[in-house]
């Protein structure tokens, strides 16, 4: 065993349903617009014709448990909810073609990419980073991993509630670049490992929160998840 200075940083994991074991998190990606009504609110269409995908990543560390109580973050008036389905990669790949995606796929979640709004949008516009706009402390919320090895989902209802009343609602299957395309891409540019986690995008309809607010979502078939937003810090 290595003598550290401190304790290193204990490992991030979720609960597998039906299982006493833990799935270890390795690395959270996250698809960039992927919805083409999303796309449009945010003021930039995608043309997959001459477009490809792109992501970006959070630390691990920003994980957090469905069910969470989260404090409204710092430096921030416009923090949004953005519902989204989440792959969970249970084997390693590396230039995975599309047809044979269905391999490292361990099973599905239902997530939150919880978002300083204001912050990624002047990144957006001034060329920068998006990691204080999106890299938030306790922002990737994410429900239990549900197991459905070597299952692509195409298609299922995801919706969203803010305090009991619908802000999201689109399906699965009007994804710009489905399961099997985002890891066939992704896999392009990252080693794929187990334990590495895949948000395929949010629908329309993303929106603001306040302190006391109470999110609850869910992918068909998948998963629910649920956040309540703190009193700031
Ligand atoms: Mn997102």
């Amino acid at each position: 065993m290595p003598q550290y200075l401190f304790s290193p940083p204990p490992a991030m994991s979720l609960g597998i349903r039906g299982s006493d074991t833990r799935f270890p998190i390795n690395r959270p990606f996250f698809v960039g617009r992927n919805y083409h009504a999303h796309a449009v609110e945010m003021g930039r269409p995608v043309d997959k014709s001459v477009e490809r995908p792109f992501y970006f990543t959070k630390a691990p560390q920003t994980l957090t448990a469905s069910g969470a109580t989260v404090a409204y973050p710092p430096e921030t008036s416009n923090y949004h909810f953005e519902m989204e389905m989440v792959v969970a990669i249970g084997k390693a790949g590396f230039r995975v073609k599309a047809e044979d995606a269905h391999s490292v796929i361990y099973g599905y979640a239902a997530g939150l990419d919880m978002t300083r709004r204001d912050l990624q949008l002047v990144a957006r516009d001034k060329g920068r980073p998006w990691d204080l706009g999106k890299d938030v402390e306790q922002s990737s919320v994410c429900s239990e991993i549900v197991p459905m090895q070597g299952v692509v989902i195409d298609s299922g209802a995801i919706a969203l509630e803010l305090n009991g009343q619908t802000k999201q609602s689109s399906n699965v299957d009007k994804l710009i670049w489905n399961v099997r395309e985002i890891i066939a891409d992704l896999s392009l540019f990252y080693h794929l490992q187990p334990g590495d986690l895949i948000y395929t995008g949010t629908p329309e309809g993303v929106g603001p929160v306040v302190a006391g607010d109470q999110i609850t979502g869910r992918v068909a078939g998948v998963a629910e998840v649920a956040l309540n937003i703190g009193a700031p810090e």
